[in-house]
Protein backbone atom coordinates (compact mmCIF):
# COMPACT_ATOMS: atom_id res chain seq x y z
CA UNK A 1 0.00 0.00 0.00
CA UNK A 2 0.99 3.58 -1.13
CA UNK A 3 1.62 5.89 2.19
CA UNK A 4 -0.45 8.77 2.69
CA UNK A 5 0.20 11.57 4.44
CA UNK A 6 -1.60 12.86 7.29
CA UNK A 7 -2.90 16.30 5.88
CA UNK A 8 -4.97 14.18 3.01
CA UNK A 9 -6.90 11.93 5.99
CA UNK A 10 -9.76 14.13 6.10
CA UNK A 11 -11.33 14.02 2.87
CA UNK A 12 -10.67 9.61 2.87
CA UNK A 13 -13.47 9.02 5.46
CA UNK A 14 -14.16 4.78 5.00
CA UNK A 15 -10.99 4.33 3.44
CA UNK A 16 -7.75 2.17 4.90
CA UNK A 17 -4.88 3.30 4.26
CA UNK A 18 -0.86 3.03 5.41
CA UNK A 19 0.43 6.06 7.49
CA UNK A 20 4.05 6.82 9.62
CA UNK A 21 5.39 9.00 11.47
CA UNK A 22 6.50 9.63 15.12
CA UNK A 23 4.45 8.81 18.24
CA UNK A 24 3.25 12.31 19.34
CA UNK A 25 1.52 11.18 23.00
CA UNK A 26 -0.24 8.27 23.66
CA UNK A 27 -3.19 7.86 26.09
CA UNK A 28 -3.67 4.85 27.57
CA UNK A 29 -7.89 4.69 28.26
CA UNK A 30 -8.47 1.39 29.53
CA UNK A 31 -9.46 -0.98 27.12
CA UNK A 32 -8.78 1.74 24.62
CA UNK A 33 -5.34 3.48 23.84
CA UNK A 34 -5.23 6.76 21.39
CA UNK A 35 -1.92 7.54 20.04
CA UNK A 36 -1.43 10.85 18.30
CA UNK A 37 0.87 10.29 14.96
CA UNK A 38 2.86 12.96 13.57
CA UNK A 39 4.19 13.33 10.34
CA UNK A 40 5.65 15.76 8.15
CA UNK A 41 2.19 17.28 7.48
CA UNK A 42 0.50 17.08 10.30
CA UNK A 43 -1.59 15.03 13.16
CA UNK A 44 -4.01 12.09 13.40
CA UNK A 45 -5.20 10.74 16.72
CA UNK A 46 -5.58 7.01 15.86
CA UNK A 47 -7.28 4.47 18.39
CA UNK A 48 -5.87 0.76 18.88
CA UNK A 49 -9.61 -1.61 20.05
CA UNK A 50 -9.05 -4.96 21.93
CA UNK A 51 -10.66 -6.45 19.08
CA UNK A 52 -7.23 -6.00 16.64
CA UNK A 53 -5.23 -7.97 19.53
CA UNK A 54 -2.12 -7.60 17.89
CA UNK A 55 -2.06 -4.02 17.44
CA UNK A 56 -3.47 -3.48 20.18
CA UNK A 57 -0.67 -5.16 22.39
CA UNK A 58 2.26 -3.15 20.27
CA UNK A 59 0.01 0.16 20.87
CA UNK A 60 -0.04 -0.56 24.67
CA UNK A 61 4.66 -0.75 24.03
CA UNK A 62 5.02 2.22 22.00
CA UNK A 63 6.50 5.55 23.96
CA UNK A 64 6.63 8.94 22.06
CA UNK A 65 8.47 10.02 19.51
CA UNK A 66 9.12 6.42 18.52
CA UNK A 67 8.70 5.92 14.90
CA UNK A 68 5.88 3.53 13.33
CA UNK A 69 4.01 2.75 10.31
CA UNK A 70 0.37 1.88 10.98
CA UNK A 71 -2.65 0.75 8.76
CA UNK A 72 -5.57 2.03 9.82
CA UNK A 73 -9.25 2.93 8.51
CA UNK A 74 -10.24 6.41 8.96
CA UNK A 75 -13.25 7.04 10.63
CA UNK A 76 -15.83 9.77 10.92
CA UNK A 77 -15.51 10.78 14.87
CA UNK A 78 -18.78 10.95 16.68
CA UNK A 79 -20.25 14.11 17.16
CA UNK A 80 -19.35 14.95 20.67
CA UNK A 81 -15.79 13.85 19.73
CA UNK A 82 -15.30 16.67 17.02
CA UNK A 83 -12.24 19.10 17.58
CA UNK A 84 -13.07 22.14 15.31
CA UNK A 85 -9.36 23.49 16.43
CA UNK A 86 -7.77 20.31 14.72
CA UNK A 87 -7.30 20.03 11.04
CA UNK A 88 -7.97 16.34 11.52
CA UNK A 89 -10.26 16.71 14.32
CA UNK A 90 -12.88 15.20 12.39
CA UNK A 91 -11.84 12.31 11.62
CA UNK A 92 -9.26 9.05 13.33
CA UNK A 93 -7.65 6.29 12.49
CA UNK A 94 -8.37 3.14 13.70
CA UNK A 95 -5.74 0.88 14.15
CA UNK A 96 -5.84 -2.05 12.35
CA UNK A 97 -2.07 -3.14 12.28
CA UNK A 98 1.20 -1.38 13.35
CA UNK A 99 4.74 -1.85 13.10
CA UNK A 100 7.64 -0.16 15.07
CA UNK A 101 10.21 1.23 12.54
CA UNK A 102 12.69 2.38 15.23
CA UNK A 103 12.23 2.80 19.28
CA UNK A 104 13.46 6.11 21.05
CA UNK A 105 14.73 6.58 24.19
CA UNK A 106 12.87 9.00 26.33
CA UNK A 107 13.47 12.39 24.50
CA UNK A 108 15.99 14.91 26.32
CA UNK A 109 13.76 17.90 25.66
CA UNK A 110 9.97 17.79 24.99
CA UNK A 111 9.44 18.38 21.78
CA UNK A 112 5.55 19.30 21.51
CA UNK A 113 5.30 22.91 22.90
CA UNK A 114 7.27 25.77 21.58
CA UNK A 115 9.86 25.38 23.32
CA UNK A 116 10.37 28.42 25.17
CA UNK A 117 10.78 26.70 28.40
CA UNK A 118 13.39 24.29 27.54
CA UNK A 119 16.64 25.59 28.36
CA UNK A 120 18.27 27.30 24.81
CA UNK A 121 21.50 24.88 24.87
CA UNK A 122 19.57 21.75 25.56
CA UNK A 123 17.93 22.44 22.60
CA UNK A 124 21.16 23.62 20.77
CA UNK A 125 22.32 19.81 21.77
CA UNK A 126 19.32 18.17 21.11
CA UNK A 127 18.62 19.71 17.80
CA UNK A 128 17.42 16.68 15.86
CA UNK A 129 14.62 16.69 18.50
CA UNK A 130 14.14 20.70 18.93
CA UNK A 131 14.05 21.07 15.56
CA UNK A 132 10.72 18.42 15.61
CA UNK A 133 8.62 21.06 17.33
CA UNK A 134 6.16 22.76 14.94
CA UNK A 135 7.87 26.58 15.48
CA UNK A 136 11.52 25.06 14.24
CA UNK A 137 10.02 23.07 11.19
CA UNK A 138 7.61 26.15 10.17
CA UNK A 139 10.88 28.71 10.49
CA UNK A 140 13.17 26.00 8.57
CA UNK A 141 10.44 25.81 6.28
CA UNK A 142 9.71 29.68 5.62
CA UNK A 143 13.16 29.80 5.34
CA UNK A 144 13.71 27.89 2.34
CA UNK A 145 10.82 29.38 0.53
CA UNK A 146 12.28 32.44 0.74
CA UNK A 147 15.09 31.74 -0.16
CA UNK A 148 13.33 29.68 -3.22
CA UNK A 149 11.09 32.83 -4.00
CA UNK A 150 14.16 35.43 -3.89
CA UNK A 151 16.04 32.61 -6.79
CA UNK A 152 13.33 33.03 -8.63
CA UNK A 153 12.88 36.33 -8.66
CA UNK A 154 16.62 36.98 -9.29
CA UNK A 155 16.82 34.61 -12.05
CA UNK A 156 13.97 36.13 -13.74
CA UNK A 157 16.10 39.65 -13.35
CA UNK A 158 19.08 37.67 -15.00
CA UNK A 159 21.36 37.27 -12.13
CA UNK A 160 23.06 33.94 -12.11
CA UNK A 161 24.08 32.21 -8.87
CA UNK A 162 27.33 31.32 -8.43
CA UNK A 163 29.29 29.62 -5.93
CA UNK A 164 32.46 31.09 -4.48
CA UNK A 165 35.45 29.23 -2.68
CA UNK A 166 34.83 29.02 1.73
CA UNK A 167 38.61 28.18 1.76
CA UNK A 168 40.40 31.69 0.32
CA UNK A 169 42.18 34.75 2.02
CA UNK A 170 41.80 37.52 4.17
CA UNK A 171 38.68 39.53 2.39
CA UNK A 172 39.21 43.02 4.73
CA UNK A 173 34.88 43.14 5.89
CA UNK A 174 36.61 44.91 9.13
CA UNK A 175 36.25 41.34 11.00
CA UNK A 176 38.96 39.13 12.44
CA UNK A 177 38.90 35.88 10.16
CA UNK A 178 38.48 32.17 10.90
CA UNK A 179 41.83 30.12 9.70
CA UNK A 180 42.61 27.09 8.31
CA UNK A 181 46.30 25.59 7.99
CA UNK A 182 47.37 24.41 4.72
CA UNK A 183 49.12 20.56 5.30
CA UNK A 184 50.48 20.63 1.70
CA UNK A 185 52.02 24.12 2.63
CA UNK A 186 52.54 23.67 6.14
CA UNK A 187 52.92 27.44 8.16
CA UNK A 188 50.30 29.08 5.51
CA UNK A 189 46.80 29.32 6.38
CA UNK A 190 43.63 30.16 3.93
CA UNK A 191 40.87 32.29 5.51
CA UNK A 192 37.13 31.27 5.51
CA UNK A 193 35.65 34.11 3.92
CA UNK A 194 33.69 37.14 5.90
CA UNK A 195 32.15 37.42 2.61
CA UNK A 196 32.32 37.12 -1.02
CA UNK A 197 32.80 40.38 -2.03
CA UNK A 198 36.13 40.44 -3.95
CA UNK A 199 34.85 37.40 -6.06
CA UNK A 200 31.50 38.73 -6.57
CA UNK A 201 33.27 41.74 -7.79
CA UNK A 202 36.13 39.38 -9.50
CA UNK A 203 33.12 37.89 -11.15
CA UNK A 204 31.59 41.16 -12.65
CA UNK A 205 35.42 41.42 -14.29
CA UNK A 206 34.84 38.28 -15.52
CA UNK A 207 31.68 39.79 -17.61
CA UNK A 208 29.16 38.62 -15.23
CA UNK A 209 27.15 41.05 -14.82
CA UNK A 210 24.95 39.91 -12.80
CA UNK A 211 25.74 37.74 -10.02
CA UNK A 212 24.22 36.53 -6.89
CA UNK A 213 24.30 33.88 -4.20
CA UNK A 214 23.06 33.28 -0.89
CA UNK A 215 26.48 33.00 0.84
CA UNK A 216 28.04 31.60 3.96
CA UNK A 217 30.04 34.02 5.95
CA UNK A 218 32.46 33.51 8.59
CA UNK A 219 33.37 36.45 11.34
CA UNK A 220 35.17 36.11 14.11
CA UNK A 221 33.78 37.90 16.56
CA UNK A 222 33.94 37.71 20.57
CA UNK A 223 30.34 36.72 21.27
CA UNK A 224 28.27 39.49 20.89
CA UNK A 225 24.53 38.59 21.55
CA UNK A 226 22.98 37.84 18.44
CA UNK A 227 25.72 36.90 16.24
CA UNK A 228 26.36 33.47 14.95
CA UNK A 229 30.14 33.11 13.69
CA UNK A 230 28.83 31.70 10.50
CA UNK A 231 25.68 33.18 9.03
CA UNK A 232 24.13 33.57 5.79
CA UNK A 233 23.74 36.59 3.38
CA UNK A 234 21.87 37.06 0.27
CA UNK A 235 24.59 38.53 -1.64
CA UNK A 236 24.04 40.22 -4.91
CA UNK A 237 26.44 42.46 -7.32
CA UNK A 238 25.41 43.97 -10.79
CA UNK A 239 27.73 45.59 -13.76
CA UNK A 240 26.57 48.99 -15.34
CA UNK A 241 24.60 49.83 -11.98
CA UNK A 242 23.71 53.07 -9.89
CA UNK A 243 22.86 53.06 -6.17
CA UNK A 244 19.43 53.90 -7.80
CA UNK A 245 19.02 50.70 -9.75
CA UNK A 246 20.64 48.12 -7.09
CA UNK A 247 18.15 49.60 -4.71
CA UNK A 248 15.33 49.14 -6.69
CA UNK A 249 15.89 45.44 -7.86
CA UNK A 250 16.72 44.64 -4.16
CA UNK A 251 13.29 46.49 -2.61
CA UNK A 252 11.43 44.89 -5.51
CA UNK A 253 12.35 41.37 -4.60
CA UNK A 254 11.84 42.32 -0.87
CA UNK A 255 8.25 43.19 -1.42
CA UNK A 256 7.33 40.55 -3.82
CA UNK A 257 9.07 38.37 -0.83
CA UNK A 258 6.63 40.01 2.18
CA UNK A 259 3.77 40.20 -0.34
CA UNK A 260 3.76 36.70 -1.60
CA UNK A 261 5.05 34.77 1.61
CA UNK A 262 3.79 36.92 4.77
CA UNK A 263 0.62 38.54 3.10
CA UNK A 264 -0.42 39.90 6.89
CA UNK A 265 2.23 41.51 7.27
CA UNK A 266 2.18 45.26 6.23
CA UNK A 267 5.14 47.49 4.55
CA UNK A 268 5.13 50.96 6.30
CA UNK A 269 6.33 53.03 3.56
CA UNK A 270 6.66 51.83 -0.55
CA UNK A 271 9.40 53.71 -1.98
CA UNK A 272 11.35 52.63 1.32
CA UNK A 273 12.32 56.03 2.57
CA UNK A 274 15.92 57.09 1.95
CA UNK A 275 17.34 58.51 5.15
CA UNK A 276 20.91 60.36 4.70
CA UNK A 277 23.41 58.91 7.55
CA UNK A 278 23.90 62.21 9.40
CA UNK A 279 20.15 63.07 9.58
CA UNK A 280 19.74 59.31 10.67
CA UNK A 281 22.56 59.98 13.30
CA UNK A 282 20.83 63.42 14.21
CA UNK A 283 17.58 62.44 14.25
CA UNK A 284 17.72 58.60 15.68
CA UNK A 285 21.25 58.28 17.26
CA UNK A 286 22.00 55.37 14.89
CA UNK A 287 22.57 54.24 11.22
CA UNK A 288 20.21 51.73 11.96
CA UNK A 289 16.87 53.63 13.25
CA UNK A 290 13.52 51.72 14.19
CA UNK A 291 11.17 54.13 12.32
CA UNK A 292 7.83 51.94 12.81
CA UNK A 293 4.98 54.20 13.22
CA UNK A 294 3.39 51.83 15.83
CA UNK A 295 6.18 50.24 17.51
CA UNK A 296 3.89 47.28 19.35
CA UNK A 297 2.59 45.94 16.05
CA UNK A 298 3.97 42.86 15.52
CA UNK A 299 3.28 42.97 11.74
CA UNK A 300 4.82 46.10 10.59
CA UNK A 301 7.69 46.53 8.26
CA UNK A 302 9.47 49.23 8.49
CA UNK A 303 12.57 49.55 5.51
CA UNK A 304 14.65 52.03 5.19
CA UNK A 305 17.74 52.99 3.38
CA UNK A 306 20.33 54.96 4.70
CA UNK A 307 22.75 56.15 2.28
CA UNK A 308 25.10 58.98 1.91
CA UNK A 309 27.81 57.39 4.68
CA UNK A 310 30.95 59.06 4.88
CA UNK A 311 33.74 56.85 3.03
CA UNK A 312 36.46 56.97 6.15
CA UNK A 313 36.69 57.54 9.93
CA UNK A 314 39.17 57.62 12.61
CA UNK A 315 41.13 54.83 14.02
CA UNK A 316 42.46 54.49 17.62
CA UNK A 317 45.60 55.16 16.75
CA UNK A 318 44.44 58.27 14.35
CA UNK A 319 44.57 56.85 10.94
CA UNK A 320 42.18 56.33 8.59
CA UNK A 321 39.90 53.21 7.83
CA UNK A 322 37.08 52.38 6.01
CA UNK A 323 33.91 52.69 7.14
CA UNK A 324 32.32 49.69 5.87
CA UNK A 325 34.79 47.83 3.60
CA UNK A 326 37.34 49.50 1.16
CA UNK A 327 35.65 48.19 -2.06
CA UNK A 328 33.20 51.10 -1.50
CA UNK A 329 33.30 54.13 -4.29
CA UNK A 330 32.97 57.62 -3.62
CA UNK A 331 30.04 59.99 -4.68
CA UNK A 332 30.59 61.17 -7.87
CA UNK A 333 31.22 65.09 -6.49
CA UNK A 334 33.73 63.72 -3.87
CA UNK A 335 35.72 61.70 -6.26
CA UNK A 336 38.71 64.21 -7.05
CA UNK A 337 39.18 64.45 -3.14
CA UNK A 338 39.71 60.83 -3.45
CA UNK A 339 41.88 60.85 -6.26
CA UNK A 340 43.75 64.27 -4.33
CA UNK A 341 43.39 62.87 -0.80
CA UNK A 342 42.13 65.96 0.22
CA UNK A 343 38.90 66.51 2.55
CA UNK A 344 38.95 62.80 3.56
CA UNK A 345 36.97 63.44 6.87
CA UNK A 346 34.30 64.92 3.92
CA UNK A 347 34.18 62.39 1.19
CA UNK A 348 31.05 60.42 0.76
CA UNK A 349 30.52 56.81 -0.09
CA UNK A 350 28.22 55.33 -2.48
CA UNK A 351 27.39 53.36 0.36
CA UNK A 352 23.69 52.15 1.29
CA UNK A 353 22.62 49.88 3.88
CA UNK A 354 19.36 49.08 4.40
CA UNK A 355 17.38 49.05 8.41
CA UNK A 356 14.35 46.90 8.78
CA UNK A 357 12.10 47.80 12.38
CA UNK A 358 15.75 48.65 13.97
CA UNK A 359 18.08 46.50 12.58
CA UNK A 360 20.98 46.50 9.84
CA UNK A 361 19.50 44.02 7.77
CA UNK A 362 21.71 44.56 4.71
CA UNK A 363 24.58 47.34 2.83
CA UNK A 364 25.99 47.52 -0.12
CA UNK A 365 27.47 49.97 -2.12
CA UNK A 366 28.37 51.07 -5.82
CA UNK A 367 32.12 49.98 -5.64
CA UNK A 368 35.59 51.87 -6.85
CA UNK A 369 35.56 49.66 -10.71
CA UNK A 370 39.01 51.98 -11.10
CA UNK A 371 42.16 50.62 -10.13
CA UNK A 372 44.00 54.44 -9.22
CA UNK A 373 40.88 54.73 -7.15
CA UNK A 374 40.79 51.56 -5.36
CA UNK A 375 44.65 52.40 -4.50
CA UNK A 376 44.00 55.94 -3.34
CA UNK A 377 41.71 53.95 -0.49
CA UNK A 378 44.30 51.86 0.15
CA UNK A 379 46.81 54.60 0.63
CA UNK A 380 44.80 57.06 2.60
CA UNK A 381 44.59 54.33 4.90
CA UNK A 382 48.70 54.60 4.98
CA UNK A 383 48.93 51.01 3.56
CA UNK A 384 52.71 50.12 2.64
CA UNK A 385 53.12 49.60 -1.43
CA UNK A 386 54.44 46.08 -0.09
CA UNK A 387 50.57 45.53 1.98
CA UNK A 388 48.65 47.40 -1.12
CA UNK A 389 50.72 44.83 -3.62
CA UNK A 390 50.69 41.73 -1.31
CA UNK A 391 46.60 41.99 -0.47
CA UNK A 392 45.45 43.88 -3.06
CA UNK A 393 47.13 43.21 -5.86
CA UNK A 394 44.94 40.47 -7.37
CA UNK A 395 41.86 42.85 -7.20
CA UNK A 396 43.69 45.88 -8.65
CA UNK A 397 45.00 43.57 -11.59
CA UNK A 398 41.23 42.75 -12.27
CA UNK A 399 39.99 46.32 -11.63
CA UNK A 400 42.70 46.54 -14.77
CA UNK A 401 41.54 44.34 -17.06
CA UNK A 402 38.36 45.77 -18.52
CA UNK A 403 36.43 45.39 -15.36
CA UNK A 404 32.46 47.51 -15.66
CA UNK A 405 31.43 49.85 -13.01
CA UNK A 406 29.57 47.81 -10.57
CA UNK A 407 27.56 47.56 -7.26
CA UNK A 408 26.01 45.36 -5.12
CA UNK A 409 24.38 44.66 -1.81
CA UNK A 410 24.35 41.86 0.66
CA UNK A 411 20.80 40.81 2.93
CA UNK A 412 21.72 39.45 6.60
CA UNK A 413 19.13 36.39 5.44
CA UNK A 414 19.15 35.31 8.98
CA UNK A 415 18.50 38.53 10.37
CA UNK A 416 15.64 39.39 7.75
CA UNK A 417 13.76 36.23 8.68
CA UNK A 418 13.83 36.27 12.28
CA UNK A 419 11.74 39.55 11.73
CA UNK A 420 9.85 38.02 9.30
CA UNK A 421 9.25 34.98 11.53
CA UNK A 422 8.81 37.73 14.87
CA UNK A 423 11.42 35.19 16.50
CA UNK A 424 13.49 36.93 19.44
CA UNK A 425 16.96 36.00 18.14
CA UNK A 426 18.57 34.18 15.11
CA UNK A 427 18.97 31.18 16.38
CA UNK A 428 15.70 30.30 16.12
CA UNK A 429 15.54 30.35 11.97
CA UNK A 430 19.18 29.11 11.40
CA UNK A 431 19.07 24.83 11.29
CA UNK A 432 22.01 24.35 13.53
CA UNK A 433 22.98 27.50 15.28
CA UNK A 434 25.85 27.98 17.95
CA UNK A 435 25.63 29.21 20.98
CA UNK A 436 26.30 32.39 22.58
CA UNK A 437 29.97 31.50 23.02
CA UNK A 438 30.03 30.41 19.11
CA UNK A 439 29.85 26.79 20.09
CA UNK A 440 28.23 23.88 18.38
CA UNK A 441 26.82 21.75 21.27
CA UNK A 442 25.49 19.07 19.12
CA UNK A 443 28.61 17.94 17.57
CA UNK A 444 31.15 19.36 20.31
CA UNK A 445 32.67 22.15 17.74
CA UNK A 446 35.15 23.30 18.45
CA UNK A 447 36.78 20.66 19.23
CA UNK A 448 40.51 18.95 19.90
CA UNK A 449 42.33 17.40 16.96
CA UNK A 450 44.68 14.54 17.17
CA UNK A 451 48.32 14.78 17.57
CA UNK A 452 48.71 13.38 13.99
CA UNK A 453 46.74 15.77 12.68
CA UNK A 454 48.57 18.55 14.79
CA UNK A 455 52.19 16.53 13.27
CA UNK A 456 50.93 16.99 9.76
CA UNK A 457 49.95 20.34 10.25
CA UNK A 458 53.41 21.53 11.61
CA UNK A 459 51.24 22.79 14.44
CA UNK A 460 52.39 22.55 18.17
CA UNK A 461 49.93 23.65 20.68
CA UNK A 462 50.93 26.23 23.51
CA UNK A 463 49.77 25.57 26.71
CA UNK A 464 48.42 28.11 28.50
CA UNK A 465 50.50 29.36 31.80
CA UNK A 466 48.53 28.86 34.68
N1 LIG B 1 30.31 42.60 1.46
C1 LIG B 1 29.42 43.52 2.11
C2 LIG B 1 29.05 42.99 3.49
O1 LIG B 1 29.25 41.82 3.79
C3 LIG B 1 28.16 43.72 1.34
C4 LIG B 1 28.39 44.48 0.08
O2 LIG B 1 28.96 45.55 0.10
O3 LIG B 1 27.88 44.01 -0.96
O4 LIG B 1 28.51 43.71 4.30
Amino acid sequence: MQRTYIKELASKVGEEVLIKGWVDVRRDHGKLIFIDLRDISGKIQMVALPNHAEAHTLANTVRPEWVVEVTGKINARPERMINKDEANGTVEIEILSMAVLNEAEAPAIDVRGDGKDVGEDARLKYRYLDLRRPRMQKNIRNRNKVMLLVRNILEKEGFCEVETPSLTVATAEGSRDFIVPSRLEPGTFYALPQSPQQYKQILMAAGFERYFQFARCYRDEDSRGDRQPEFTQMDLEMSFATEEDVMAVNEKAIIEVVKTLYPHKKIQQIPFPKIPYTEAMAKYGTDKPDIREDKNDPDLLAFAWIVDFPMFEKTEDGKWTFTHNPFSGTKAECFDDLMNKTNIEKIVASQYDIALNGSEMGGGSVRNHKPEALRKVLEIMDYSEEKIEREYGHMLKALSAGTPPHGGIAWGLDRMIMILENEPNIREVIAFAKNGEGKDLMMNAPGKVSSEQLRDLRLEIKQKKS
